[in-house]
């Protein structure tokens, strides 16, 4: 089966052919076959008319705990009556998660990855650390599981109430990444002041990495610390939150294979000053965008969000900061299948009623995702299941091109 995509008036494609104007695409099997001049494309099976829109990588969604029950909703508004956050609400979760059956679970999970998906998230990375028990834990990695193949185990979110931090850690590295292990290809950490320190982070994660799971790591979100050198000591993909740098930190960074995956919902949710996403930039790091999406401290699945964000608060340009929500959320999770639209890669792509990527950040809050394609497959982005902008006629004025099967 192959696909055009037609009408395109900007195509970022982040690989070789670059940005392209009054352009087109062509799907086959899945993959980015062909990119170019809207009039030169060959003939495929059905047509998608971008109506002069702006097209782009579908988002790479690289930190997210999106498997939950409960909600803190009167948290957030205590919050932003004055109330500092301090990370404690974790066990609010944690307390609202285990009582909720497999159903409610996997229900929640569907809404919200749908809602994602319907904003352009066509590749998200799922955590645990809600269960904080062997069985809590791997339930979680198991529904996580069924709707994405980057799964994380974070055991080490925080250490559960009426349990030593020491004993928890050795739960953590023994008996929990044992039952974990088989349903996660990440290890993850919270090292924070309240949560893990460096030493007990660097134990967490290396058990991880015996066990086979690449590590990742929450660091420097609250406070300056060690978490990012840790990050880079590791070989980690991805050092996540990034608030508190030193400029140590930062030239670790930048002369390391690790991201810096910066979570401006985060900030925002918490009224926290933002990182500096100019100065990571500046020194050469690779940058990502991702929206942490949980109940407590960034409750969004919004991409969009947090390139408006990047723009207007971390001193990104619009195509800097949707690169990092795209290629630079791929890198986060060493991926190059993603996050681009060069020959090859997986078909994740994003129309928008926009004519450019500029729109992402100059229009916050409004609804731009017009038609995602999941692996070369358009998906409702619609409440009624309808697909803008599909059809299986031929073009006007180019009647018989694109013959069924024609173009194979
Ligand atoms: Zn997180």
């Amino acid at each position: 089966m192959s696909l055009l995509v037609d009408n395109i008036g900007e195509l970022t494609t982040h690989g070789p052919q670059g940005t392209l104007t009054a352009a087109a695409l062509v799907v086959q099997d899945g993959t980015v076959a062909w990119t170019g001049p809207a009039g030169a494309a060959p003939a495929a099976d059905r047509r998608i008319d971008a109506g002069g829109g702006a097209v782009i990588p579908g988002f790479v969604d690289s930190h997210t705990h999106l498997v939950f029950a409960g909600d803190r909703a009167a948290e957030f508004a205590a919050r932003m009556a004055g109330e500092p956050y301090t990370g404690g609400g974790i066990r609010t979760t944690v307390a609202a998660t285990r009582a909720a059956t497999d159903a409610e679970l996997r229900a929640g999970l569907a809404r919200r990855y749908t809602e994602a998906l319907r904003q352009g998230t066509t590749t998200i990375e799922v955590k645990s650390g809600y269960g904080l028990d062997v069985a809590g834990e791997v339930r979680l990695l198991r529904l996580a599981g069924e709707v994405t193949g980057e799964t994380t185990f974070l055991g080490a979110h925080v250490v559960p109430a009426g349990t030593g931090a020491a004993e928890y850690v050795s739960l953590v590295t023994g008996d929990m990444l044992a039952a974990a292990a088989p349903y996660a290809r990440w290890v993850d950490v919270f090292c924070e002041r309240g949560a893990f320190d460096v030493d007990q982070a660097r134990t967490v994660l290396r058990a991880g990495m015996a066990a086979g799971l690449l590590p990742r790591i929450h660091a420097n979100q609250l406070h300056p610390g060690g978490g990012v050198a840790l990050a880079v000591e590791l070989g980690a993909a991805s050092a996540d939150h990034c608030t508190h740098l030193s400029t140590s930190d930062i030239d670790a960074l930048a002369g390391s294979g690790t991201v810096a995956t910066l979570l401006p919902g985060a900030e925002f949710s918490t009224r926290s000053p933002y990182p500096d996403a100019a100065a990571l930039l500046r020194a050469g790091a690779v940058v990502a965008l991702a929206t942490d999406c949980n109940p407590g401290s960034s409750y969004t699945t919004s991409m969009a969000l947090c390139i408006a964000l990047g723009v207007r608060e971390m001193g990104m340009s619009p195509a800097q900061a949707l690169w990092s929500a795209t290629a630079g959320g791929a890198r986060a999770l060493r991926r190059d299948d993603v996050g681009h639209l060069g020959i090859g890669a997986r078909a994740d792509l994003v129309v928008l009623d926009a004519p450019s990527h500029l729109h992402l950040a100059y229009r916050p809050g409004v609804p731009l995702v017009r038609t995602v394609l999941h692996n070369g497959t358009p998906v409702p982005t619609a409440t009624d299941g309808t697909v803008a902008g599909t059809t299986t006629a031929p073009p006007p004025g180019r009647p018989g091109a694109y013959p069924s099967g024609a173009w194979t």
